[in-house]
Parts: structure tokens; C-alpha cells; sequence
């Protein structure tokens, strides 16, 4: 048996950052910036309004008061997208809607409810007095020219992609989402409505592995279902490597009599077989075909998604160019709401749990059983906890757990 830590540094050694494209902004959210962004303009561009209100000098409203209030004569209407061309004078007002820009002269903002407009509004009375700057958003105020921005290695947030359209870009350079194809292997496997035949099963796993890859932030690509056949198998992971990035297979890593994965596997590609210290998903085949990972998961339904959520999550953000530090979701602490018993089996156990949040702090107690087939209780789950080596943990004992989703 391999540790779980050296296994996946096997895996993270056979995946690299996909070389940076140009993608449009309303595809690029989620994905791994490669380029420095730069500022080449001021953000805001012009000196504009915070609040609809009038644009005064503040020197005419020093003095205003509920009792006292300054009247102004309404010299234009300011709406967003509207730049005056006249210079506010002593005694005037604009009318003023918020994004306008600060009219020549003006220095200062009243918001419209500290005001009352006359009849006809050619003439407003201020009731509080402003100083210089007030509600004025200065040209700037966000961004200026020369400032760095964002750097490689910066995941895309919607407000990235958002300040990137205000700085008049259309696309950005970075790691394309990991294309990944989601093949299930097994002779037991059918889908769909009909009528189960003796010994036959559903195919779940690869709808389930198909809804991991999305995600995590990678594009699944559906390859079917492929029966225990040599010459199948083999076209079938040929093809993949060379339309994806990235290939994910359940079953047929274990053992069994029937299972060409493990052979094809052999000849077509370079590949790791792995029994790892860990329970479930001890199987792990790993390697590249062509340089094209794969990841040979174990078949049954809760082994391939706790082997997914070990191996081949970290392995698909490494190919989309997440940092080295931001590959494997982080274990938090928690406390065992139950015991959570194990025997010693020189495996580290992940414990399908339900973590309640208590004023903060995590309790976690058991999903249910915790057989490799259970999946509806891999369903009832929403954490896993990482039970080392031992004889488990007692209640109230802290827990390191790895939240899901
Ligand atoms: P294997 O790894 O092929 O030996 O399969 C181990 C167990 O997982 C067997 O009980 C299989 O029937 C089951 N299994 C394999 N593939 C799938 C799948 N795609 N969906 C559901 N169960 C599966
Ligand atoms: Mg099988």
C-alpha cells in the first residue's frame, strides 16, 4: 500500500497547467488568470455623482438651514450619460441624477432629500449645507492608470470580470476549464427506465462523476457507457485522450477476471496502479495516455466519489492552473457529536458524516452506513471525516474534516 500523500503527488506530477488562451469575459469566471492586468485608465473616468440630488457649489449652501434654507436657481438637468457643457455660476444649481458627471464650477452634491424644488423647479431650496467633495465619486476613485491589478495565478470572480469590461476589455488571458471526459466501464451496467435483468445494475457513477467534474469548475464530457470488452475499452479511451484533457473512468481497477481496463490501460497509455492506505478507495489507477491524464477510479458508487474528491479534484484544478496551495480542499476541525469508532487497519478511514454548524463550530455525527455501495447515505452526507489510523475517535473528541460541496 501508498500513502494517500505520495499517491497524490504521483497524480499532481502528471497533471500541468493547460496552456493560457484568450476567452471571452462571460466565459472567464472561475478561471485561473495568466496575465498581468494593468490599469490604462482611471476608473471612474470623469469626476460623476454618488446620489441624485443637485450639483451646488458648496459656498452657496454654507449657511442653509431647515429655517434658513439657500435658494438656487435651477440652471440644467443632469441625467447619467448627459456632460454639461455650461459652467455652474454663483447662486445656480444642475439637477443632477447619479453616474452625471460634476458640472464645471460645481463642487459638491445635495442629495435630493435635503432639497424641495419649487413649482415649474426652476428654483431649489437646499436645506443642509455641504462641504467641498461631498457625494462627488473623483475620476479615479478606483482604479488609476499604471496600477497592477490582478496577477497570474488570480481566480476569476465576478467582480474581475466585471472591473476588466470597465477597462474596455472583451477577453482575458487564461487557463482554459479542463475538458473532461466521464467514462463508466462494467458489463453489470445499464441506464434508464427498464427493467433490471439478474446481476444487472444502474450505471450512477458516471452522472455522479459527470456533476464532480462541473464542479469543480472543469467541463465534464460525457463518454458512456463501455462494456467489458477489450477492443471497446480500447476505442474508447483512445478517443478520449485525444479529444480531452483530462479522462475519468470507474471500474475495473480492482481485480476482477473480466476487466480489460487494466490491460488496455497498460498498452495504450503510462500507467500508476495504486492500492492506497485509505478506506474507501483503496484501488487508484493513474497515468497518461499521449500525455492526457487518466484517472482509473474504482467502481463502487461512494469509493469513485471519495477517489474524486481525493485524486482527480486536486489533479483537474492543477490542469487549470490553480495554485500548488489551492489544490486540496482543507481538512477544518470539528467535534465528534458520537463516537466515530474504527479498528486499526493501517488505512486512514473517511467517515461519511452530517456537520452541523452549533454557534459556529462543527459537530459531526454518522450519515449511516458506511459501506462502498451506499450511496443514498453518501446523498444524506455533507462531510467526510478523516479518521487516521487508530481505534477512531471518541464524542466530544476534535475531528479533522473535509466539508463538501
Ligand atoms: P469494479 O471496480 O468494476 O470491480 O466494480 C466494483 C463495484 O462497483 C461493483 O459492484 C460494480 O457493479 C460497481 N460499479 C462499477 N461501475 C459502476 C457504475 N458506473 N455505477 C454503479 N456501480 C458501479
Ligand atoms: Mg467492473
Amino acid at each position: 500500500m501508498i500513502d494517500l500523500e505520495s499517491a497524490r503527488a504521483r497524480v499532481l506530477d502528471g497533471c500541468v497547467a493547460l496552456a493560457p488562451v484568450r476567452v471571452p469575459l462571460a466565459e472567464a469566471c472561475g478561471l485561473v488568470l495568466a496575465e498581468v492586468v494593468e490599469a490604462d485608465q482611471l476608473l471612474p473616468p470623469f469626476a460623476n455623482t454618488a446620489v441624485d440630488g443637485y450639483a451646488v457649489r458648496a459656498v452657496d449652501v454654507a449657511g442653509a438651514s431647515e429655517d434658513a434654507p439657500a435658494r438656487l436657481a435651477v440652471v440644467e438637468t443632469l441625467a447619467a450619460g448627459a456632460a454639461s457643457s455650461r459652467v455652474l455660476g454663483a447662486g445656480e444649481a444642475m439637477r443632477i441624477m447619479t453616474g452625471a458627471p460634476i458640472p464645471a464650477g460645481a463642487d459638491a452634491v445635495v442629495m435630493v432629500e435635503d432639497t424641495d424644488a419649487a413649482a415649474h423647479g426652476e428654483v431649489v431650496r437646499i436645506r443642509r449645507p455641504v462641504n467641498p467633495g461631498d457625494a462627488v465619486r473623483p475620476a479615479g476613485d478606483d482604479v488609476r492608470p499604471g496600477d497592477r491589478l490582478f496577477v497570474p495565478g488570480d481566480v476569476l470572480s465576478p467582480a474581475h470580470v466585471g472591473v476588466l469590461a470597465s477597462l474596455g476589455r472583451l477577453d482575458v488571458l487564461a487557463h482554459p476549464r479542463p475538458r473532461v471526459g466521464v467514462i463508466s466501464t462494467g458489463d453489470e451496467l445499464v441506464e434508464g427506465p427498464i427493467p433490471l435483468q439478474p446481476g444487472q445494475i444502474r450505471d450512477s457513477n458516471r452522472i455522479t462523476l459527470l456533476a464532480l467534474v462541473e464542479a469543480a469548475g472543469a467541463t465534464g464530457i460525457d463518454l458512456g457507457l463501455v462494456r467489458d470488452d477489450e477492443m471497446a475499452i480500447r476505442a474508447a479511451f483512445v478517443a478520449a485522450a485525444a479529444g480531452c484533457d483530462a479522462i475519468i473512468s470507474s471500474g475495473g481497477v480492482s481485480m476482477g477476471e473480466f476487466d480489460f481496463v487494466k490491460r488496455v490501460l497498460d498498452e495504450v497509455g503510462r500507467m500508476n496502479w495504486m492500492q492506497v492506505a485509505i478506506r474507501p478507495a483503496k484501488p487508484l489507477a493513474f497515468g497518461t495516455i499521449d500525455g492526457t491524464p487518466v484517472f482509473g477510479l474504482p467502481g463502487n458508487p461512494v469509493s469513485s466519489m471519495v477517489s474524486f474528491e481525493l485524486f482527480a479534484r486536486p489533479g483537474l484544478r492543477r490542469l487549470a492552473g490553480h495554485h500548488p496551495d489551492e489544490l486540496v480542499r482543507r481538512t477544518v476541525t470539528a467535534v465528534a457529536g458520537e463516537p466515530l469508532r474504527r479498528s486499526s487497519d493501517g488505512k486512514t478511514h473517511f467517515v461519511r458524516v452530517v456537520a452541523d454548524n452549533v454557534d459556529g463550530s462543527y459537530v459531526v455525527r454518522s450519515a449511516g452506513g458506511q459501506g462502498s455501495h451506499q450511496l443514498a447515505v453518501m446523498a444524506a452526507a455533507n462531510a467526510l471525516v478523516v479518521l487516521p489510523d487508530g481505534d477512531g475517535a471518541a464524542a466530544g473528541d476534535e475531528v479533522a474534516v473535509l466539508l463538501l460541496g
